[in-house]
């Protein structure tokens, strides 16, 4: 649940996606039940969509062992909520 922020992922997806914020807003919204501080940290790096739907197979290998790729398009649906209805 808790990525260490360690940033070992940090250039390894090759459609240049930011993992360890992507990761960091996963974690404020599964681990600390805050998906509007999920949705505040997203919009930090003005990310329209997360292109892993279409990533044949993930590049990146996290020290932790997450599986990036499932994670990433979890947390990318609080993309498509209104932000009025996040708290
Ligand atoms: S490698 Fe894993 S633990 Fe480290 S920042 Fe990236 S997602 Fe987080
Ligand atoms: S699945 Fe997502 S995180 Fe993994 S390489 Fe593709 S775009 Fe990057």
């Amino acid at each position: 649940m808790f990525c260490s922020q360690c940033e070992e992922c940090l250039l390894q997806c090759s459609a240049g996606l930011n993992i360890p914020i992507l990761m960091r807003s996963y974690m404020y919204a599964f681990g600390y039940h805050s998906p509007w501080k999920a949705r505040e940290t997203l919009d930090h790096i003005k990310l329209a969509s997360v292109p892993c739907l279409n990533c044949e197979s993930c590049s990146v290998k996290c020290s932790s062992g997450f599986d990036i790729k499932r994670k990433a398009t979890d947390i990318a649906r609080i993309l498509d909520v209104p932000k009025e209805f996040l708290v």
